[in-house]
């Protein structure tokens, strides 16, 4: 019994040829981009098994089918193969070979055809192919044995040595075929043939088996390669990350990776900004350290952001310490997201721009102070000119009638015949007139005096340097009440001085408040009741508030708002200065961050006010509240 006929061959082939076709669809899926060779050898299986197929279904279909195309697809296959081979062991002239290889498939086919139809005969047909696969298996052989590597060779000699074995069989077949009896057919038995069709079906299996082991030596290098490769680039990601780390940990501005949940991950210089532990730090979020009133720009800031409405952020914004006293921070911020969009962090550089803040604020404040400054001063040059323009006038006016009294006196006394009644009218002159306008001139020129005197203390006072002592008021008071003694006895004023709480000002500057108040307070007393004077003082919290209480004519309620401004006077006709005294005040108080106020009724009496920074532990201020 032949089991070796057309029918089993075929079948035991395709049953062999699946499992190697699996194994070498698998091969080429995964490792395709690295060798041209694993599509050469899918492609070179393919036209096999098309070949193969084509001789299962002899019979079925029409015999000049089969026979035509059969033999060119395996030869095609064959040549495939070939080129695959070329590209693994790493040939560099593969086109000039394939061009060759091209010529020659072409010619078989040619040969081929002309067997098949042109002069239909077996022998010649299989002659054709026979030499076509010497060829191709030969050059195969060639490659395999001797174009390799030392190193490579081990896995490419059992290839080699089945292809050598092919061409053996084919130059046996080429000379022992044609010997053979007339119209044998190629696969209508015959032991020569079945013998043959045995050999081929055992290289076949070998061949397989030893591309696939050639294959796998050159899959088990790459992937060492792949396995040195990833090595490689872990350490390099991990050697990245510890710089990475270490860029982040000391650079000398503040950073946090900040969690989509608001938990931050700060570096050391945030930690240090902050005043917190690392560890304390990294139990709080953003929100727990942002000042209330900057929550909300913040919050719509992460927002836009995680949204994807905006890249990233800048914001100038306050944050609390752990101490719970504010810094200014200029805070640059964006978000990292994962490879499918996923926020993963906000990346934020904090830099503490606090001291630039403040002078910013200072500078503001400075040209705030220095336009209203400059307001004042217009105010004070129009309001000192108009004063001084009132005692000049009439100075002028007066010594103008003085001149022409002196005049008129001369011309009379200079008169020979000079009567009883004249020389009575020119003494009622010398002894009335003239001591008149000298009073006049002389009242003119004290005003004058005055209001300059005035001027000259106020210009001093923005020239005198001025310190910032702590003050014993009690004994302040005490000797400002001393220096000005006799006044306030003569004034016949009882003075109560309760117990009054440190400040912090300057001595002379204070005493001169002390003394402007206390001499206004028995300048406007009443002339119906004896002057009644308290001076007390309360302590409240940053500040110390004294008050200087008198039961004197008081100031009505339109002139209340304006004691305070220079050359003001309630009353001139009762007034008992140049209005000056109380500005004086309001300027010594300004230069030590304090102010005045005024409370009074006309006719009952008043009580002016004064605060000036307390001195002490509370001096520090209560603190801002916490977000
Ligand atoms: P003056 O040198 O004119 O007293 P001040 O600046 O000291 O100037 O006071 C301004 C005006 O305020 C005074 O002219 C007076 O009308 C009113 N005044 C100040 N202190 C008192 C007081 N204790 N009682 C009533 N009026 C006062």
């Amino acid at each position: 019994m032949n089991l070796l006929n057309a029918g089993t061959v075929p079948v035991s082939d395709l049953l062999s040829g699946f499992i190697c076709g699996v194994v070498l669809v698998s091969v080429w899926i995964r490792y395709r981009r690295r060798s041209p060779a694993f599509s050469f050898w899918l492609a070179a299986y393919c036209l096999h098994a098309a070949s193969v197929v084509l001789v299962a279904v002899r019979g079925r279909v029409p015999e000049v089918v089969s026979l035509l195309s059969g033999v060119p697809l395996f030869l095609g296959g064959t040549l495939l193969l070939l080129l695959g081979l070329e590209y693994y062991v790493g040939r560099t002239d593969v086109a000039r070979s394939l061009r060759l290889n091209c010529v020659t498939l072409a010619l078989l086919v040619l040969i081929h055809v002309w067997f098949t139809i042109g002069w239909p005969s077996w022998q010649g047909r299989n002659l054709n192919l026979m030499l076509g696969l010497t060829v191709y298996t030969g050059q195969a052989a060639w490659l395999m044995l001797r174009q390799v590597t030392a190193e490579s060779r081990s896995a490419t000699r059992l290839p080699g040595l089945v292809f050598a074995a092919f061409v053996v069989v084919g130059i046996l077949r080429v000379f022992v075929e044609p010997a053979g009896p007339a119209g044998q057919g190629f696969l209508k038995s015959g032991l020569f043939a079945s013998l043959v069709l045995g050999t081929n079906q055992m290289l076949f299996v070998a061949l397989a088996f030893g591309l696939l082991l050639m294959a796998n030596q050159r899959l088990f290098l790459w992937l060492q390669q792949d396995i040195a490769k990833r090595k490689q680039a872990e350490e390099a990601l991990g050697e990245s990350e510890e710089k990475f780390q270490y860029v982040f940990d000391h650079s000398p501005i503040g950073k946090s990776l900040t969690l989509p949940s608001g938990e931050l991950r700060p570096n050391l210089s945030l930690v240090k900004m902050l005043g917190y532990t690392p560890e304390e730090l990294r139990q709080l979020r953003w929100q727990d350290v942002t000042y209330a009133d900057d929550l909300e720009p913040t919050r719509s800031a992460v927002d836009s952001l995680l949204a994807g409405k905006t890249d990233s952020a800048r914001l100038s914004q306050r944050l609390v310490r752990k101490d719970g006293s504010i810094i200014w921070v200029d805070l640059a911020t964006s978000l990292r997201r994962d490879e499918d969009g996923k926020p993963l962090y906000l990346m934020s550089s904090v830099m503490d721009i606090t001291e630039h803040k403040l002078a910013e604020e200072k500078q503001e404040r400075l040209n705030r102070e220095l336009a209203a400054k400059t307001t004042e001063l217009e105010q004070l040059v129009y309001t000192a000119s108009h004063d001084l323009r009132t005692p000049l006038v009439s100075v002028n006016g007066f010594v103008g009638e003085l001149g022409k009294s002196l005049n008129d006196l001369n011309a009379e006394l200079g008169r020979v015949n000079v009567t009883p009644a004249e020389r009575e009218r020119l003494a009622a002159v010398i002894e009335r007139d003239i001591p008149f306008e000298l009073k006049f001139i002389e009242a003119g020129t004290a005003r004058l005096g005055a209001l300059l005197n005035g001027l000259l203390r106020l210009s001093r006072l923005g020239r005198t340097a001025i310190k910032s002592e702590e003050l014993d008021m009690d004994s302040l008071v005490a000797d400002v009440l001393r220096s000005i003694a006799y006044t306030v006895k003569e004034a016949g004023a009882s003075v109560a001085v309760s117990d009054l709480p440190r400040c912090v000002g300057d001595s002379t500057a204070v005493s001169e408040v002390v003394s402007n108040l206390i001499d206004n307070a028995i300048k406007y007393r009443s002339p119906d009741r004896s002057l009644i004077l308290s001076i007390s003082g309360k302590d409240e919290c940053v500040r110390a508030v004294y008050c200087v209480e008198d039961n004197g004519i008081g100031i009505d309620q339109g002139s209340k708002e304006h004691v305070f401004e220079p050359f003001y006077q309630a009353d001139p006709k009762k007034s008992k200065g140049e209005g000056l005294g109380l500005t004086i005040v309001t300027r010594i108080l300004g230069r030590l961050d304090g102010r005045a106020w005024v409370e009074s009724e006309a006719g009952r009496g008043s009580r002016f006010y004064f605060s000036l920074p307390a001195s002490g532990p509370m001096a520090d201020g209560p603190r801002p509240p916490r977000a």
